[in-house]
């Protein structure tokens, strides 16, 4: 028996997004992840490329999480002849739906600006849900007689999961994206002991975030000003995570007083329904959360009366004729499309307005153009002056900062062979090797697109 274990690095090395991995063992071949390149648009040219393996002899595809660079070529990968079992936690399976089925309105308007077929169908997202399974946290799959997977809970957002790999006397850990403990919503990154390789998420392998403390007490003032001043504040926020923390917290805001009642917009069709999902997986939140969520009737965490569901295109359209300071909360949380576009375009002229900015923001987005301080930007077509404020919040990140990586490192054993940094921008990658080299002594890597490692 060949008890090598060939672990393929793909999407996501030298790069944030598009992760996608395969393991080689045993006459298997299993896939981690298979999400797209996120840039400029989700119609990127590396989002056409062939895989670089066939994906008609893949037997499993292990889902960390429900972002789009981790579950986006799903579709594409059953079109081109996938059939084998597809497994994540159940809030995983439910948003991935949500989602594949909400990027296609704008992933057909961007194929049709270039003339080709969308990158995937409807028809397409439901094959995959047919081959999808779940399966909660802990509870091990056993795909052979010596090799198991099982995941472990990483705090990123509702359901997110590291993969814990037992073959042949080892274990090797694949953390897909390790969230910014604590949070206010969900249970902290599980710890994971006795792991012999880790392979790293390093989005902020380079940075810390302010405590997610002083980014509440900021936010608060920021409402505070702009709504003082008449302006509206617009948070392009992602619609998974972000958007129910961001609710949860302006709730509690406005029921201690803290913040003027104002009306709050949900402008997003894909957020409110993911806040459904999360209503329905209360029992994946934290214990405080879930209380909370005890003591309130039918799912009111996420709801006050001044929230606004705008789920019809003129509903969304009309939130301009309401002339009042207000909170827009609006899709995509880069500004790489979406509604949130719109509102940009009509109040980023507007000195009394601020544009807050609570996630990473991938190069050549306009999210980025907008943080990296641009006076003026195109929207659609037209050329937008920046006069309100743009504030970036880095408290409310969904990933770990530096410092903390490298504390996940340090706990997870006093073993591990090696650290493989994947899923960074290449400079905090790289940073973040060389501190795990310098500040534990342990051997790490940034592995190249398409390097492969035998673990055993
Ligand atoms: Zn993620």
């Amino acid at each position: 028996m060949n008890d090598k274990l060939k672990f393929n690095f793909y999407g996501g090395a030298g790069t944030v997004t598009g992760a996608n991995f395969l393991i080689e063992v045993q006459g298997l071949k299993i896939l981690l992840d298979c999400g797209v390149m996120q840039g400029e648009t989700i119609e990127d040219r590396t989002n056409r490329s062939p895989f670089p393996y066939n994906p008609e002899e893949i037997n499993y595809l292990f889902v960390s999480h429900a972002h789009l660079d981790h579950v986006g070529l799903i579709p594409r990968l059953v079109r081109e002849g996938f059939r084998g079992k597809i497994f994540s936690t159940p809030p995983t399976k439910d948003i991935t739906e949500a989602l594949l089925i909400d990027s296609l309105g704008v992933l057909r308007k961007e194929a049709k600006a270039e003339d080709k077929p969308a990158l995937y169908t409807e028809e397409e997202v439901e094959n995959a849900m047919k081959l999808w399974e779940t399966i909660p946290y802990r509870q091990g799959i056993k795909l052979k007689d010596d090799l198991t997977i099982t995941f472990r809970d990483s705090g990123h957002i509702i359901g997110s999961a590291m993969f814990e790999i037992f073959h042949a006397g080892k274990k090797i850990l694949y953390t897909g994206d390790l969230g910014n403990s604590p949070s206010p919503l969900l249970n902290d990154t599980e710890m994971v002991t006795d792991v012999d390789y880790l392979i790293l998420e390093s989005v902020y392998g380079d940075r810390n975030h302010a405590s997610h403390k002083e980014s509440k007490e900021a936010l608060e003032d920021i409402i505070e000003d702009t709504m003082n001043s008449g302006g509206t504040l617009m948070l392009p926020a992602f619609s998974i995570e972000k958007t129910q923390e961001i609710l949860f917290e302006i709730k509690e805001m406005m029921i201690q007083g803290r913040i003027p009642l104002v009306r709050v917009y949900l402008d997003s069709p894909l957020a409110i329904k993911v806040t459904d999902i999360y209503r329905k997986y209360v029992d994946y939140l934290n214990p405080e959360a879930q209380k909370i969520f005890s003591k309130t009737k039918n799912g009111e965490i996420f709801s006050f009366p001044q929230l606004v569901q705008t789920l019809a295109t003129e509903e969304s359209v009309s939130i301009k004729d309401y002339h009042h300071p207000k909170i827009i909360i609006a899709g995509s949380g880069m500004s790489t499309g979406g509604r949130i576009l719109h509102h940009e375009k009509n109040y980023l002229g507007d000195p009394r307005s601020t544009l807050l900015l609570t996630g990473y923001q991938s190069t050549r987005t306009l999210g980025r153009i907008l943080q990296e301080g641009a006076r003026t930007v195109k929207i659609m077509g037209d050329t937008v002056n920046v006069n309100a404020r743009v504030v970036t919040l880095s408290g409310y990140s969904a990933h770990k900062g530096s410092d903390d990586l490298l504390n996940f490192v340090n706990a997870t054993s006093d073993k591990l062979k090696k650290v493989f940094v994947v899923l960074g921008e290449p400079k905090s990658s790289l940073f973040l090797v060389q501190r795990i080299r310098d500040n534990l002594a342990i051997d790490a890597v940034a592995p190249a697109y398409r390097e492969f490692h035998l673990l055993s």
